[in-house]
């Protein structure tokens, strides 16, 4: 995907789902963020963080967008460890084309990691959507039991 002239486009897909033009397994949201899984995963559980105010990235996010995204990122971070047994979390984010960005509206990466295993190759491989409803789940049920 091209990088649309450093300027906001709204017809990316994040914008889109942010809209509910377009279906995701949404796993969490509060009034600045939704958290959805990724439907190319790195790895079992991979899921991505979205602010709803937009920006195509980090650099030009207002600060008062990042406190909340990091806050989201952090608790979603931990349910995606407990969830899904995982030896470590990497968060990934990345800005510009060059840096392998593909959807132009900021995001941050949860992916689980277990030792010794290297992570799959980023955008590629959709998963099928039965292992993604089923992954949603198990986020959704830490998340509820992290509540109580
Ligand atoms: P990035 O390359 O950092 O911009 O990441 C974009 C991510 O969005 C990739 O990991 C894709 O697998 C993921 N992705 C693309 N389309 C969708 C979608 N419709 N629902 C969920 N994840 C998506």
């Amino acid at each position: 995907m091209s990088e649309p002239m450093n300027t906001y486009q709204t017809d990316n897909i994040f914008a889109k789902i942010l809209r509910g033009e377009i279906a995701c397994e949404k796993v969490f949201e509060d009034k600045d963020t939704i958290a959805f899984m990724d439907i190319m995963p790195q790895s079992e559980g991979h899921l991505l963080v979205v602010p709803k105010q937009a920006s195509l990235g980090l650099l030009d996010a207002e600060q008062v967008v990042i406190g909340p995204l990091f806050t989201t990122v952090q608790k979603l971070a931990k349910a995606a460890k407990i969830a899904f047994y995982a030896d470590g979390i990497t968060i990934m984010q990345f800005n510009g084309a060059s840096a392998g960005q593909t959807v132009f509206h900021l995001h941050v990466h949860i992916i689980p990691r277990y030792d010794n295993v290297p992570l799959r190759a980023h955008g590629t491989g959709t998963e099928k959507a039965t292992t993604i409803k089923l992954n949603a789940e198990k986020i959704k049920n830490v998340l509820n039991e992290m509540a109580e």
